[in-house]
C-alpha cells in the first residue's frame, strides 16, 4: 500500500483590505444577502453573492423550515438560481458570509457537505473553476476551485 497525499491551497487574509476591490464588493453583496435570510431556528444568517462571467451578481440566503430538511442553505439557493436563470454562463466567484444573532461573525464561514457537492457539480458542468471566498470580519479564506473543498469528488463519468 502506498500513501497518497492531497495538497489544498487556501488563501488567508485577516481583513478585506488585503483583497482586490472586486472581491470586497462581492463580500459586501453577500453581507446584504444575510439580511434576507429566514433563520428563526438557528438565528444563523448566511448570505452568498455569486458573480457570473457576464458580470451579473446573484444573491442567496438560507431559508429554514419548521420541517428542518425542507429548508435550504444560502449556497444552494444562489447556485441553483444562477444555474436555472443563466445555464450557459459560468460562475466566476462566490462569496459566503454569516451573521450570528444579527452580528457579523469574525471567523470565515464554510459551506456544508451537501452544498459542496452541489457547488462542485456546477463547476464540473461549466468546466471552469469557481473561486470561493469564505468571509468573516477578521478571517477571510479563499480557494481557487471547489475541488479544494471537496477532494476525491464523486463523478459518475469516471465509471463509464
Ligand atoms: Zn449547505
Amino acid at each position: 500500500m502506498k500513501e497518497k497525499k492531497l495538497i489544498i491551497t487556501v488563501w488567508v487574509a485577516g481583513s478585506d483590505k488585503e483583497l482586490p476591490e472586486e472581491d470586497r464588493q462581492l463580500i459586501e453583496e453577500a453581507y446584504k444577502a444575510t439580511k434576507q435570510a429566514y433563520s428563526p431556528y438557528s438565528k444563523f444568517n448566511v448570505g452568498v453573492a455569486v458573480v457570473l462571467e457576464n458580470g451579473v451578481v446573484i444573491q442567496g440566503s438560507n431559508q429554514e423550515n419548521t420541517a428542518f430538511p425542507s429548508g435550504l442553505c444560502a449556497e444552494r439557493v444562489a447556485i441553483f438560481y444562477a444555474n436555472s436563470q443563466y445555464p450557459d454562463i459560468a460562475i466566476k466567484t462566490m462569496a459566503i458570509t454569516s451573521l450570528s444573532n444579527g452580528k457579523q461573525n469574525n471567523k470565515a464561514v464554510y459551506p456544508c457537505g451537501a452544498c459542496r457537492q452541489s457547488m462542485i457539480q456546477s463547476e464540473m458542468r461549466q468546466q471552469k473553476p469557481i473561486r470561493v471566498i469564505m468571509a468573516g470580519s477578521e478571517d477571510i479564506q479563499i480557494v481557487d476551485s471547489i475541488k479544494s473543498l471537496l477532494p476525491l469528488t464523486f463523478d459518475l463519468e469516471d465509471y463509464r
